[in-house]
């Protein structure tokens, strides 16, 4: 079996772009890997591009040694949209060869651990506040209605949200410096107006959630240290699954995990076990985030057993269409440091018809699936239905 073809496909999903990657082969097997990035998707795509010249004609199923051709092509400039490209281009290979063999990718990996995993719903708020309009979600006017969206994620079977900083009104906004106007994006202090906005944000969302479940908040790139720590010690009263948020300094993050009452966790943007390393070894985080479209399959296992022998637990950060929830699953039923698994639920009215088989999501909990590869395929039709501008 040889490698006939490579492609990129970026599509418009609303609000940010879903990126895919398609390998075709001489024997008519065709293999599908995610690798979305939100804000570089023709550098993510233009990467793929570069690599195809290097694939064709090779056989799909020597995935290790393909992963390492890729990566020595691309070795000054580690990271970034070439390492997303190398990722999605990784995981259409190991569709393929686990399709070939007639099992799913796990299987591959020694699984499933597993037959469900624990879910929580993400971006809870953050999307309806900068998209509702759009998707014709309610509206977030005032507190009443962020307790009434806690008490909507406990009634549809989530026993866990995470929510960024929301801050309802007409029209609700999202504190992001940096991309939201007003703000400087780059002094990371907190004030006390943003105090008194996540006080009444998770208060209003554990008043709606009661006792059924917890809260995780993502203040991402948004603070340095000082002003994580004043948040941490501030939600000190309320039943939280995390604090997380995103550095490129291990000691500036164990700094913070030696400061706040709640776990933490972190890691998101890293690729590869290089980048992983320094934020292992002094166990920085409660949980590893690890994001399986931008490291790829093989990194990702990897880079959850490394974090297990350091007695840490791993969760998927997944934000993107149902095939990126699949490749999450797949690696949830692989490892066994398992905290819970990122979903969006408020999404694009299209999600499931574009893919062949959309995962069955119940209770709160995603099941793994049991058909070869990843268990589903892209259906290119309704990919093409969204094309993402030039
Ligand atoms: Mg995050």
């Amino acid at each position: 079996m040889r490698i006939s073809r490579v492609q990129a496909f970026v599509c418009d999903a609303g609000w940010r772009p879903w990126t895919f990657v398609k390998v075709e082969t001489d024997e008519g097997l065709v293999g599908w890997g995610e690798c979305s990035d939100s804000r570089n998707p023709h550098g993510v795509s233009g990467s793929v591009r570069d690599l195809e010249p290097l694939l064709i004609g090779e056989d799909p199923r020597a995935v290790q040694r393909l992963y390492w051709d890729m990566l020595r092509s691309f070795r000054q400039n580690l990271g970034g949209t070439s390492h997303k490209a190398i990722a999605g281009i990784e995981l259409a290979l190991w569709d393929i060869k686990a399709k070939a063999l007639g099992v799913p990718v796990y299987e591959l990996f020694g699984g499933p651990m597993r037959d469900r995993v624990q879910l929580y719903w993400s971006h809870c708020g953050t999307t309806r506040a900068r998209h509702g309009d759009k998707l014709g979600l309610p509206p977030l006017r005032g507190y009443d209605d962020i307790v009434a969206l806690g008490q909507e994620v406990v009634q549809r079977g989530f026993r866990a949200l995470k929510t960024n900083i929301v801050i309802p009104g007409d029209p609700p906004r999202t504190y992001f410096p940096g991309f939201d106007r007003g703000y400087n994006g780059t002094d990371g202090v907190v004030t006390s107006e943003v105090l008194d906005q996540i006080d009444k944000l998770i208060g209003a969302f554990s008043q709606g959630i009661g006792g059924n479940g917890q809260i995780a908040l993502d203040l991402n790139y948004n603070f340095r240290p000082a002003g994580v720590i004043e948040i941490g010690r501030l939600l000190e009263q309320f039943n939280m699954q995390w604090i997380e948020c995103d550095t490129w300094d291990p000691r500036a993050l164990l700094q913070i995990k030696q400061s706040i009452p709640q776990r933490l966790a972190s890691c998101e943007s890293l690729v590869s076990t290089r980048q992983y390393r320094p934020f292992l070894e002094l166990q920085t985080v409660d949980t590893a985030i690890i994001d399986v479209p931008w490291n790829g399959f093989g990194q990702s296992h990897i880079i959850g057993q490394m974090a297990d022998a350091y007695e840490l637990t791993v969760a998927p950060h997944n934000y993107y269409s149902h095939l990126a929830d699949l490749h999450a699953a797949h690696l949830c039923a692989s490892l066994p440091n398992i905290r819970i698994m990122e979903i969006d639920i408020d999404d694009v009215p299209w999600k499931t018809q574009l893919i062949t088989r959309p995962p069955k999501i119940e209770d709160g909990y995603i099941h793994v699936p049991k058909a070869p590869g990843w268990g589903a395929d892209i259906v290119e039709d309704v990919l093409k239905e969204h094309p993402y501008p030039d």
